[in-house]
């Protein structure tokens, strides 16, 4: 079946078809998707600009009611949609039509905040004058979003935007247009005037690149890997937009030797292989105290050799494949490395086959790591774990905090003085105690330090911040 972007409220074909395979079966073909070309995707940034000044004017009813729709149709659908998401990135089931309810749960809440467009009022210094502070829409923005949350990331960014009054040009992945697509045709019904919203599938070295070099996009915001990341950051700087960036982890959990040992193993391998690892804020480096440190790691290796591993939809599997080939290289690769490294490989690491043909591999604990090692530094963005030992709560919190990344971190602890602690010195952008660094609320800040994140939060009221630009006014009277 073919799917077609969706420019100035017409639905057009490109000039080439991505073809969307599903990793769990790769004979599975999901659909064909048109890819834009640049000309289209100029053509979408023109109807987005034409759209902005009416839609800047909207009432923040109509856009509450445009966004309620679409939550509730997707609440509606979570199970179709979920399918849908499992099938292209190969995540489980439960876990796709748990990041759809997500997605459901985020545009029902800007739904609420385009009602909740604050300013403020105030005296002025001056006698007889009253000053006002207002946030007003940026205009056109450009989101760009990565293939491991198809749905839920596209819904953290259009709703926002949406919401505060900015027109969207909306560029999925490539490699997982289906759940984007799906999302614009909902968006497609809910009464938005035409060029309000736009969908742009393609290619990031052509959409992408489009949307990052037009004068005509205000703002641009992206999630995806560091390195492309770094190169669309100083592009759209170098031509005075607005960016914001989320980008990779390699997420540090801390295990106290007073850690309740269960808790301390399903946050360690929940929080990390989990997912097929695909997920940016995994705690894929645990450090652990010496108390503990033997028996969290046994822990660990029994409950990485249960887990299932198989096709999404498989009601039996609890991790899914890979979301394609040259992701799965990209974990063997680091498998080979953390090996030749001297790192202790305690289970795992292996390509295994299933009854369709897809890109399982078992979920992987390595032992006796340091935090130098190649692949505790670097994101493999695979079902990798390594475990570390500090000899005590000072050297866990400085091997935590070193790293160039900084999204998420956690620690298990029944002690409220380590807890409390740690909430203050870890260095990321998020901390969790006794849970996994994976795993977040929708209606608060989302995002990281260092070079995990770019620009202000996303996500919860934290988005007013990059989808508005304030203007100061003075009246005197
Ligand atoms: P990429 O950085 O490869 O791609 C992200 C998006 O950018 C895709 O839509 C891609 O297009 C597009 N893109 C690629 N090149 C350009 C360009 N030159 N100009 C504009 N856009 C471009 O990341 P992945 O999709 O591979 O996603 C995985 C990565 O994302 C991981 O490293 C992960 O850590 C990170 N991530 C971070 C999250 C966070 O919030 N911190 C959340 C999720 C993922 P194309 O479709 O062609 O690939």
């Amino acid at each position: 079946m073919e799917k077609l972007n969706l420019i100035a409220g017409d639905w057009l074909p490109g000039t080439d078809w991505a073809e969307n395979i599903n990793p769990s079966d790769t004979r599975d073909v999901i659909g064909q998707y048109a890819r834009a070309s640049a000309e289209q995707t100029r053509q979408a940034i023109a109807a987005a600009k034409a759209a902005a000044p009416a839609w800047a004017q909207s009432t923040s009813q109509s856009r509450a009611d445009a966004l309620e729709a679409v939550g509730v149709e997707l609440l509606a659908r979570r199970e179709e949609l979920g399918e849908l998401l499992s099938r292209e990135e190969g995540k489980i089931l439960s876990e796709g039509i748990g990041e759809v309810t997500r997605a459901a749960h985020v545009f029902k809440f800007y739904a609420q905040e385009a009602l909740r467009i604050e300013g403020l009022s105030m005296a002025s210094i001056r006698p007889g004058v009253r000053v006002e502070v207002r946030h007003e829409p940026v205009g056109v923005v450009g989101l760009i979003t990565p293939w491991n949350y198809p749905i839920a990331i596209p819904a953290w960014k259009i709703a926002p935007a949406l919401a505060y009054g900015n027109t969207v040009v909306f560029k999925p992945a490539d490699l997982t247009p289906g759940c984007g697509w799906a999302l614009a045709e909902i968006l497609s019904r809910a009464g938005l005037p035409a060029g309000v919203f736009n969908l742009v599938m393609g290619r990031g070295s052509v959409v992408g690149e489009e949307i990052v070099r037009s004068p005509d996009v205000a703002a641009v915001s992206f999630t995806g890997s560091e390195a492309t990341g770094a190169g669309i950051r100083t592009r759209v700087a170098e031509r005075g937009g607005k960016v914001q960036q989320e980008m990779g982890g390699k997420s540090p959990l801390i295990v106290m030797d007073d850690a309740d040992l269960q808790t301390a193993i399903d946050c360690a391998i929940g929080g990390s292989v989990l997912s097929t690892g695909q997920r940016c804020t995994s705690n894929t480096r645990i450090i652990a105290t010496p108390g503990i440190h033997d028996a969290l790691v046994t822990g660990m290796v029994d409950a990485a050799r249960a887990l299932k591993v198989g096709h999404a939809l498989d009601p039996a599997s609890q991790i899914g494949p890979a979301v394609d080939d040259r992701q799965l290289k990209t974990n063997l690769k680091y498998i080979s490395i953390a090996d030749s490294e001297g790192a202790e490989r305690l289970c795992g690491g292996e390509v295994i086959t299933r009854d369709t043909p897809g890109f399982y591999m078992e979920p992987t604990v390595y032992g006796n790591c340091t935090n130098h090692m190649q692949h505790v530094r670097e994101e493999i963005f695979g079902p990798v774990v390594s475990v570390l030992k500090a000899a005590d709560y000072d050297e866990a919190v400085a091997i935590a905090n070193d790293s160039p990344l900084g999204l998420s971190s956690g620690i298990c602890t029944t002690s409220l003085k380590f807890a409390e602690d740690f909430k203050s010195r870890s260095q990321a952008g998020m901390v969790m105690v006794n849970l996994p660094t994976a795993g977040v609320d929708y209606h608060v800040p989302f995002g990281g330090r260092k070079g995990s994140s770019y620009g202000s939060r996303e996500q919860g009221r934290a988005a007013r911040e990059f989808f508005t630009t304030s203007k100061t006014a003075y009246t005197s009277f």
